[in-house]
């Protein structure tokens, strides 16, 4: 089955508003493995609504509309779309009454320009709203199906789970198949770089498919697949997906819902390691990223933004020659915040950020988007220095990035020194 999305508001048109509905929608039509014949956004405008009606309708089965369902003159959907097939219009009492008894739990005075949001075009089903008063509607028209909900966002994704795609699939019902998907989450590599890396995989033959989305700073290959056998769509999936892993290995960080700071979480609960962080240039991002796993207390002591020269020597003891011989950003500094977080929380392992994130404050032989990351144990400290070309915000979060990264290769043993 194809289906389009049609978004309907002058707020839309003139920019005021973002269409996040569309993307919203298409992601989870996509996720189900039904085929998108594209979206189109107009204004509240009778015309414009017929016209895209008829461009969506003839390159798809049917079309999931949003907005213009509210009680103003200026929201016409649905006398739009009963106009353009010849429709009259019909109150459903039980919407009605839902409406009316929303007004008096609010105590709000009913108009009865309220009314409006009862009516719908001859042959509809209608489509409840359990968050608010623009109910919905299917409208089947020759072999073509129109739903309609409303634009409200949250309104308008929970319609879509459960009134939308249910009708949907009773409209157009699909040889039962199974959709595998495997999620394969990558840093390190640009997108080309990736894509170069797989290109001369026989995907094909096995009926895999393959898609790159950069989630910054992430890449993450997604290979999906859809068979009425169970059996073989899980056995050709895993069979590519051995081909996509053994060429991106160093650079594979998880799967499917992993993130980076969970896999290190996990590691380090597994591992019964403590950690210590001490940050500059990433003020904090560092210890909010890895606080953001539930239990993070178990391996996290603490982590401290030493972010002057003075409070580097302070509260690290950074030695202050050091700083003026080499730099707040350098090597040497790095090395002795990890070493010295680690120390200080009596932690087995203390890791550290120091660079310059810009615009400003480059030099030639330092420019901006230099970092330095650390990672000490009792033994050892490991120093890696990357040269980054973004925004500040990105050159910040990169480095949490790179540095949990780090941590991960150290916990599974495959940090190397250099
Ligand atoms: P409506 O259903 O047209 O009355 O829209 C209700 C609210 O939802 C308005 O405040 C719009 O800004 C918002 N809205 C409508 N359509 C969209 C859309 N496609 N994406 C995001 N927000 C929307
Ligand atoms: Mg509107």
């Amino acid at each position: 089955m194809k289906v389009g999305i049609l978004t309907i508001g002058n707020e839309l048109t003139s920019g005021k508003t973002q269409d996040t509905n569309s993307s919203y929608i298409a992601r989870e039509l996509v996720q189900r493995g039904w085929q998108m014949a594209g979206t189109l956004s107009v204004g509240d405008d009778d015309e414009a609504i017929k016209d895209g009606l008829d461009y969506i309708l003839s390159r798809a089965d049917a079309v999931i509309v949003t907005g213009g369902l509210g009680p103003t003159v200026d929201d016409i959907t649905t006398a739009a779309i009963a106009r353009a097939y010849n429709r009259k219009l019909f109150t459903d009492e039980a919407t009605l009454n839902h409406i009316k008894e929303r007004f008096e739990r609010a105590k709000l005075n009913w108009t009865n320009n309220n009314a409006k949001q009862a009516e719908f075009p001859e042959g509809a089903e209608v489509i409840p709203n359990p968050a608010g008063t623009a109910a919905g509607f299917a409208l089947k028209v020759g072999d073509k199906l129109i739903t309609v909900i409303p634009g409200v966002p949250m309104e308008a994704r929970r319609m879509l789970t459960e009134g939308v795609i249910p009708v949907l699939i009773k409209a157009f019902p699909e040889e039962p198949h199974h959709l595998e998907r495997r999620i394969i989450k990558t840093f390190g590599l640009a997108e080309a770089a990736v894509d170069q890396k797989v290109a001369d995989i026989d995907l094909a033959s096995l009926g895999v498919g393959i898609g790159f989305y950069p989630n910054f700073p992430e890449i993450q290959v997604v290979l999906t697949i859809r068979d009425a056998d169970e059996a073989k769509a899980k056995k050709n999936l895993k069979q590519a997906e051995d081909q996509v892993v053994s060429r991106l290995k160093d650079h594979i960080f998880g799967y499917d819902q992993d993130t980076l700071e969970g896999v290190c979480a996990a590691l380090l609960t597994e591992k019964k390691r403590t950690l210590a962080v001490a940050e500059s240039l990433t003020g904090g991002f560092l210890t909010d990223r890895l606080t953001d796993i539930p239990g993070s207390s178990v391996y996290l002591e603490r982590g401290v933004v030493t972010y002057s020269n003075a409070s580097k020597t302070d509260l690290l003891g950074v030695p202050a020659e050091i700083i003026n011989e080499f730099g707040a950003v350098s090597a040497e500094t790095a090395r002795l915040m990890a070493e010295g977080v680690r120390k200080l929380g009596k932690t087995d392992i203390g890791i550290s950020t120091t660079g310059i994130a810009g615009p400003t404050g480059g030099t030639e032989k330092k420019p901006v988007g230099t970092v330095f990351i650390a990672l000490a144990d009792k033994d050892k400290t490991y120093c890696r220095q990357y040269g980054y070309r973004w925004d500040r915000r990105r050159i910040k979060m990169i480095t949490t990035q790179a540095l949990l990264l780090m941590l991960k290769r150290y916990l599974t043993g495959e940090l190397t020194d250099e």
